[in-house]
């Protein structure tokens, strides 16, 4: 259980720290239960309506649900209208559970704006957010994470090569059909494809 003082160096809304602190109190870890995953997540899907009746917002209360999605990489969360489904990444749990709480409150934030407001009417992080954010424990809050997720890179699979100028691309996909440098293309004959300049491909796995 972490200690009173770190929770208040958080913020965390009273109400969400506490629900916190009985999930930590579980023999079930937060991080093995959220491994179990797939589904709604009935626990954090009831943080969520808890503090959506204590923003007056009763509708999103019952439309909320909280989801973890195993697929996500360098996105921390996501906060989908209209369907109120806040998705979590599965690696929050091993970074810690404030992080997941934060993310949590992050997204709701989002959701909360647009009941608000109406979907359309606010930017995604300004101001409405900014103090939706405060009215769920987390002021200051800001846009994007830091948070040590994997990288979304893909790694680029192929290279090619003019063999005229010696310009190179990468890509992840293979190209289907002969292609040839753009460049030297439109220098040569105004943009018709030319052998000469015939991309060379390269494999770089
Ligand atoms: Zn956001
Ligand atoms: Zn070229």
């Amino acid at each position: 259980m972490r200690p009173v003082a770190r929770q208040m160096e958080f913020g965390f809304h009273p109400v969400a720290s506490e629900i916190l602190e009985v999930k930590s109190q579980d023999d079930v870890g937060i991080a093995e239960a959220c491994s179990r995953l797939m589904g709604i997540d009935d626990e954090l899907t009831a943080i969520c309506s808890r503090l959506c009746l204590m923003q007056d917002l009763p509708d999103l209360a019952a439309r909320v649900g909280v989801e973890w999605n195993p697929r996500m990489r360098s996105t921390a969360g996501r906060a989908t209208w209209p369907m109120c489904l806040i998705e979590l990444n599965t690696h929050l749990p091993k970074i810690s559970q404030e992080e997941v709480l934060r993310t949590l409150l992050h997204e709701l934030a989002h959701l909360v704006t647009y009941e608000r407001l109406g979907h359309g009417n606010c930017s995604p992080h300004g101001e409405q957010w900014q103090q939706a954010c405060s009215d769920l424990g987390i002021p200051g809050e800001s846009a994007t994470h830091r948070l040590p997720l994997p990288s979304r890179k893909v790694k680029r699979q192929w290279k090619y090569l003019c063999p005229s100028c010696g310009s190179k691309i990468e890509r992840v996909r293979r190209f289907k059909s002969r292609v040839a440098c753009y460049q030297c293309c439109q220098d040569s004959k105004g943009g018709y494809y030319n052998e000469r300049f015939r991309l060379v491909e390269i494999s770089l796995t």
